[in-house]
Protein backbone atom coordinates (compact mmCIF):
# COMPACT_ATOMS: atom_id res chain seq x y z
CA UNK A 1 0.00 0.00 0.00
CA UNK A 2 1.67 3.35 -0.33
CA UNK A 3 0.65 4.78 2.28
CA UNK A 4 3.44 3.20 3.69
CA UNK A 5 6.03 5.12 1.51
CA UNK A 6 5.34 7.70 3.28
CA UNK A 7 5.98 9.44 7.11
CA UNK A 8 2.93 9.90 8.49
CA UNK A 9 2.73 13.92 10.00
CA UNK A 10 0.39 15.38 13.04
CA UNK A 11 1.29 19.26 13.25
CA UNK A 12 -0.78 21.48 15.36
CA UNK A 13 -0.98 25.41 14.45
CA UNK A 14 -1.83 27.16 17.69
CA UNK A 15 -1.94 30.24 15.69
CA UNK A 16 -1.53 33.49 17.52
CA UNK A 17 -2.42 31.65 21.23
CA UNK A 18 -0.97 30.98 24.37
CA UNK A 19 1.34 32.92 26.43
CA UNK A 20 4.80 31.21 27.86
CA UNK A 21 2.93 29.29 30.92
CA UNK A 22 0.22 28.17 28.56
CA UNK A 23 2.76 27.35 26.08
CA UNK A 24 4.67 25.36 28.96
CA UNK A 25 1.43 23.50 30.50
CA UNK A 26 0.52 22.06 26.94
CA UNK A 27 3.58 21.21 26.31
CA UNK A 28 4.40 19.48 29.30
CA UNK A 29 0.95 17.83 29.39
CA UNK A 30 1.88 16.52 25.80
CA UNK A 31 4.50 14.99 25.86
CA UNK A 32 3.58 11.99 27.78
CA UNK A 33 0.20 11.49 26.05
CA UNK A 34 2.16 11.30 22.97
CA UNK A 35 6.01 9.76 23.81
CA UNK A 36 5.05 6.98 21.61
CA UNK A 37 3.26 8.00 18.60
CA UNK A 38 3.31 6.54 15.93
CA UNK A 39 3.75 9.47 13.66
CA UNK A 40 6.22 12.43 13.64
CA UNK A 41 4.47 15.28 16.15
CA UNK A 42 4.64 18.91 14.97
CA UNK A 43 4.30 22.08 17.15
CA UNK A 44 3.93 25.01 15.55
CA UNK A 45 4.33 27.70 17.50
CA UNK A 46 4.12 31.52 17.56
CA UNK A 47 7.37 33.24 17.08
CA UNK A 48 7.51 34.32 21.11
CA UNK A 49 7.07 30.52 22.33
CA UNK A 50 10.09 28.90 19.82
CA UNK A 51 12.70 29.03 22.49
CA UNK A 52 9.96 27.99 25.17
CA UNK A 53 9.20 24.85 22.92
CA UNK A 54 12.22 24.51 21.61
CA UNK A 55 13.62 23.95 25.43
CA UNK A 56 11.17 21.64 26.03
CA UNK A 57 10.29 19.60 23.46
CA UNK A 58 14.39 19.22 23.70
CA UNK A 59 15.06 15.05 23.34
CA UNK A 60 11.30 14.30 22.87
CA UNK A 61 9.67 12.73 19.69
CA UNK A 62 8.02 16.66 19.29
CA UNK A 63 9.27 18.61 16.76
CA UNK A 64 8.89 22.60 16.62
CA UNK A 65 7.61 24.73 13.64
CA UNK A 66 6.54 28.56 13.17
CA UNK A 67 3.82 29.86 11.68
CA UNK A 68 5.47 31.66 8.89
CA UNK A 69 8.93 33.24 7.71
CA UNK A 70 9.97 36.30 5.46
CA UNK A 71 11.93 35.42 1.95
CA UNK A 72 14.35 37.80 2.48
CA UNK A 73 17.43 37.04 4.63
CA UNK A 74 17.90 40.28 6.07
CA UNK A 75 17.17 43.44 5.96
CA UNK A 76 14.55 46.55 6.00
CA UNK A 77 11.36 44.54 6.86
CA UNK A 78 10.12 45.95 10.25
CA UNK A 79 8.44 43.54 11.95
CA UNK A 80 9.56 40.30 9.89
CA UNK A 81 11.03 37.17 11.12
CA UNK A 82 13.78 35.11 8.61
CA UNK A 83 14.05 31.68 7.38
CA UNK A 84 17.67 32.06 8.64
CA UNK A 85 16.88 33.43 12.19
CA UNK A 86 14.46 30.24 12.69
CA UNK A 87 17.30 27.97 11.43
CA UNK A 88 19.96 29.43 14.09
CA UNK A 89 17.39 29.10 16.36
CA UNK A 90 16.86 25.37 16.16
CA UNK A 91 13.41 25.53 14.46
CA UNK A 92 13.00 22.60 11.93
CA UNK A 93 10.10 23.50 10.49
CA UNK A 94 7.81 26.32 9.35
CA UNK A 95 4.02 26.42 8.06
CA UNK A 96 4.12 28.34 4.52
CA UNK A 97 0.86 30.22 3.09
CA UNK A 98 -1.50 29.57 5.65
CA UNK A 99 -5.18 30.99 4.06
CA UNK A 100 -5.27 33.07 7.41
CA UNK A 101 -2.11 34.88 5.95
CA UNK A 102 -3.58 34.97 2.10
CA UNK A 103 -6.81 36.14 3.80
CA UNK A 104 -5.47 38.82 5.99
CA UNK A 105 -2.12 39.74 5.45
CA UNK A 106 -2.00 39.66 1.10
CA UNK A 107 -0.09 36.37 1.11
CA UNK A 108 0.12 35.50 -2.99
CA UNK A 109 1.26 31.97 -4.84
CA UNK A 110 4.14 34.50 -5.57
CA UNK A 111 5.09 35.43 -2.06
CA UNK A 112 4.28 31.80 -0.88
CA UNK A 113 6.89 30.47 -3.18
CA UNK A 114 9.66 33.15 -2.83
CA UNK A 115 8.91 31.79 1.36
CA UNK A 116 9.40 28.27 0.37
CA UNK A 117 12.54 29.41 -1.28
CA UNK A 118 13.79 30.84 1.83
CA UNK A 119 12.91 28.49 3.86
CA UNK A 120 14.62 25.61 1.83
CA UNK A 121 17.74 27.34 1.44
CA UNK A 122 17.97 28.00 5.43
CA UNK A 123 17.64 24.37 5.64
CA UNK A 124 13.91 24.32 6.93
CA UNK A 125 11.12 21.53 6.43
CA UNK A 126 7.99 23.38 5.17
CA UNK A 127 4.32 22.69 5.42
CA UNK A 128 2.80 24.12 2.54
CA UNK A 129 -1.14 25.04 2.69
CA UNK A 130 -3.27 25.05 -0.43
CA UNK A 131 -6.98 25.11 -0.40
CA UNK A 132 -9.55 26.64 -1.99
CA UNK A 133 -12.72 28.94 -0.54
CA UNK A 134 -16.51 28.22 -0.04
CA UNK A 135 -17.34 30.10 -3.84
CA UNK A 136 -14.74 28.48 -5.53
CA UNK A 137 -15.71 24.88 -4.46
CA UNK A 138 -19.27 25.88 -5.38
CA UNK A 139 -17.63 26.58 -8.70
CA UNK A 140 -16.67 23.33 -8.93
CA UNK A 141 -12.71 24.71 -9.48
CA UNK A 142 -11.40 23.53 -6.64
CA UNK A 143 -8.61 21.39 -8.52
CA UNK A 144 -7.86 23.97 -10.45
CA UNK A 145 -7.28 26.41 -7.59
CA UNK A 146 -5.27 23.75 -5.50
CA UNK A 147 -3.11 22.66 -8.72
CA UNK A 148 -2.18 26.36 -9.23
CA UNK A 149 -1.19 27.11 -5.74
CA UNK A 150 1.32 23.98 -5.62
CA UNK A 151 2.61 24.12 -8.50
CA UNK A 152 3.78 28.23 -8.34
CA UNK A 153 4.60 27.28 -4.74
CA UNK A 154 6.88 24.88 -5.97
CA UNK A 155 8.22 26.48 -8.42
CA UNK A 156 12.15 26.12 -8.93
CA UNK A 157 11.88 23.73 -6.15
CA UNK A 158 14.12 20.63 -7.31
CA UNK A 159 13.11 16.61 -6.17
CA UNK A 160 15.73 16.68 -3.71
CA UNK A 161 13.96 19.62 -1.85
CA UNK A 162 10.23 18.14 -2.42
CA UNK A 163 11.87 15.53 0.45
CA UNK A 164 11.59 18.66 3.12
CA UNK A 165 7.94 19.66 1.91
CA UNK A 166 4.64 18.51 3.27
CA UNK A 167 1.63 19.72 1.62
CA UNK A 168 -1.71 20.32 3.88
CA UNK A 169 -4.44 20.47 2.00
CA UNK A 170 -6.53 23.18 3.83
CA UNK A 171 -10.04 23.71 2.37
CA UNK A 172 -10.55 27.40 3.51
CA UNK A 173 -14.14 26.75 4.29
CA UNK A 174 -13.15 24.38 6.63
CA UNK A 175 -10.79 26.03 8.70
CA UNK A 176 -11.94 26.99 12.47
CA UNK A 177 -15.60 26.90 10.79
CA UNK A 178 -16.52 23.31 12.83
CA UNK A 179 -16.88 22.29 9.39
CA UNK A 180 -15.17 19.38 8.30
CA UNK A 181 -14.42 18.41 5.02
CA UNK A 182 -16.14 14.21 4.81
CA UNK A 183 -13.36 11.89 4.40
CA UNK A 184 -14.28 11.46 0.52
CA UNK A 185 -13.70 15.20 0.30
CA UNK A 186 -10.29 15.18 1.54
CA UNK A 187 -9.16 12.25 0.02
CA UNK A 188 -10.28 13.25 -3.45
CA UNK A 189 -8.33 16.10 -2.96
CA UNK A 190 -5.19 15.05 -1.07
CA UNK A 191 -5.04 12.30 -4.63
CA UNK A 192 -5.24 15.03 -6.40
CA UNK A 193 -2.53 16.90 -5.60
CA UNK A 194 -0.32 13.86 -5.30
CA UNK A 195 -1.19 13.55 -9.00
CA UNK A 196 -0.32 16.92 -9.44
CA UNK A 197 3.47 16.48 -8.06
CA UNK A 198 3.95 13.23 -9.63
CA UNK A 199 3.67 15.37 -13.23
CA UNK A 200 5.60 18.10 -11.87
CA UNK A 201 8.43 15.39 -10.55
CA UNK A 202 7.75 12.05 -10.45
CA UNK A 203 5.63 8.90 -9.09
CA UNK A 204 8.42 8.12 -6.89
CA UNK A 205 8.23 11.74 -5.08
CA UNK A 206 4.65 11.95 -5.33
CA UNK A 207 4.65 8.18 -3.43
CA UNK A 208 6.77 9.85 -1.10
CA UNK A 209 5.00 12.94 -0.13
CA UNK A 210 4.07 13.46 2.94
CA UNK A 211 0.34 15.63 2.55
CA UNK A 212 -1.95 16.56 5.41
CA UNK A 213 -5.71 17.35 6.00
CA UNK A 214 -6.58 20.10 8.10
CA UNK A 215 -9.78 22.12 8.80
CA UNK A 216 -11.77 21.39 11.86
CA UNK A 217 -10.24 17.98 12.70
CA UNK A 218 -11.29 16.64 15.76
CA UNK A 219 -10.44 13.45 17.97
CA UNK A 220 -14.16 12.30 16.65
CA UNK A 221 -13.57 12.81 12.65
CA UNK A 222 -9.73 12.26 12.67
CA UNK A 223 -9.73 8.52 12.43
CA UNK A 224 -11.77 8.50 9.36
CA UNK A 225 -9.76 11.06 7.89
CA UNK A 226 -6.79 9.77 8.81
CA UNK A 227 -7.58 6.14 7.40
CA UNK A 228 -7.97 7.42 3.52
CA UNK A 229 -4.91 6.39 1.32
CA UNK A 230 -3.90 9.61 0.47
CA UNK A 231 -4.19 11.38 3.69
CA UNK A 232 -0.76 11.12 5.60
CA UNK A 233 -1.66 13.19 8.30
CA UNK A 234 -3.43 16.28 9.89
CA UNK A 235 -2.35 19.95 10.42
CA UNK A 236 -4.82 21.02 13.36
CA UNK A 237 -5.53 24.25 14.51
CA UNK A 238 -7.60 24.44 17.41
CA UNK A 239 -7.64 21.12 18.84
CA UNK A 240 -4.29 21.36 18.94
CA UNK A 241 -4.75 23.65 21.88
CA UNK A 242 -5.60 20.84 24.17
CA UNK A 243 -3.36 18.29 24.75
CA UNK A 244 -5.84 15.18 25.34
CA UNK A 245 -7.43 16.42 21.86
CA UNK A 246 -3.90 16.68 20.04
CA UNK A 247 -3.01 13.67 21.76
CA UNK A 248 -6.21 11.68 20.53
CA UNK A 249 -5.26 12.98 17.22
CA UNK A 250 -1.87 11.77 16.83
CA UNK A 251 -3.57 8.78 18.41
CA UNK A 252 -5.96 8.19 15.36
CA UNK A 253 -2.92 8.56 13.13
CA UNK A 254 -1.32 4.56 14.23
C1 LIG B 1 -5.45 25.43 10.76
O1 LIG B 1 -5.32 26.47 11.37
O2 LIG B 1 -4.59 25.09 9.94
C2 LIG B 1 -6.63 24.61 11.04
C3 LIG B 1 -6.81 23.51 10.33
O3 LIG B 1 -7.49 25.05 12.02
P1 LIG B 1 -8.72 24.25 12.65
O4 LIG B 1 -8.22 22.85 12.96
O5 LIG B 1 -9.06 25.01 13.88
O6 LIG B 1 -9.81 24.23 11.64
Amino acid sequence: MNKTLRKAIVAGNWKMNNDRNAAKKLITELNPLVKDAACEVVLCVPYTNLETALSLCEGTNMHVGAENCHWAKSGAFTGEISAEMLAEMGVEYVIIGHSERRQYFGETDQTVQARVRAALDAGLKVILCVGEVLEQREQGITEEVVALQTKVALGGVSEEELSRIVIAYEPVWAIGTGKTATADQAEEVCAFIRSVVAKLYSKAAADALTIQYGGSMKPGNAKELLSKEDVDGGLIGGAALVASDFAAIIEAAR
